[in-house]
């Protein structure tokens, strides 16, 4: 098993962001959407640290919150369109910016907490 003296360290920005390993930046850290594989493909580190919670949803939502809330009161106050509009435009942009956020998120706080060898089952080898 490789110790992390091995790998030349990675952003934990690039990696999450690309949802590859915060280890070697190879190998991918997520199987399905957001569900964590075992381990990395590529240099076999044990993902099971990796517990972000419910971090990411709060950031998505503080982020969701301000762009879309911000973007409906700027349009309502400019142009005042009816309502079945901000329904229109406001909700599916509400689906796109919260799912298209999600992942790249939670692989961001992964690599972070690799990276600050945080976890609840101690620090990553
Ligand atoms: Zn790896």
């Amino acid at each position: 098993m490789a110790v992390n003296d091995d790998y030349a360290p990675q952003s934990p920005f690039s990696t999450g962001l690309a949802g590859r390993c915060p280890r070697c930046g190879e190998g991918r850290v997520f199987t399905g959407f957001v569900n964590v594989a075992p381990s990395c493909g590529n240099c076999g580190l044990d993902l099971k640290f990796a517990d972000a919670g419910d971090g990411p949803a709060v950031f998505v939502m503080l982020f969701a919150g301000f762009l879309v809330v911000g973007t409906a009161l700027f349009v309502e106050v400019k142009y005042e369109p009816p309502m079945w509009l901000h329904f229109v435009i406001f909700l599916p942009l509400t689906l796109i910016v919260c799912i298209g956020l999600l992942r790249p998120l939670k692989g961001v706080l992964i690599a972070l907490q690799y990276r600050n060898k945080s976890g609840q089952d101690g620090p990553p080898a």
